[in-house]
């Protein structure tokens, strides 16, 4: 049996949704001044974040694998992280 791809996995994971309630807020300010914006940009392999063109971090928080990196990377108070709410978030299915 073939191993399966990093992609192949990463697209067997489920989601669920927690569509009251982001588990990800980000301090635009404290961002922007500390170039914390980018390096979440950069590091998350979801695609969580983007750069908008006026600057600002948006998030699509659905799609987050609760993989931390974003956490690391962060400058102190840029960044409002927790895991979902109990039943939601990401769902792995392939290890
Ligand atoms: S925890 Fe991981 S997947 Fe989620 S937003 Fe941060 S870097 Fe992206």
């Amino acid at each position: 049996m073939k191993p399966l791809s990093v992609p192949e996995r990463l697209a067997k994971n489920r989601f669920n949704l927690d569509e009251e309630e982001s588990h990800i807020e980000v301090n635009q300010e404290i961002a922007r001044a500390t170039g914390t914006g980018r390096a979440i940009v950069a590091c998350c392999p979801a695609h969580v974040y983007a750069e908008e063109p006026d600057g600002t971090i948006s998030v699509e928080y659905a799609a987050c694998l609760e993989c931390g990196t974003c956490l690391a990377v962060a400058a102190p108070g840029a960044l409002k992280w927790h895991y979902p709410r109990g039943g939601f978030g990401v769902q792995f299915r392939e290890g």
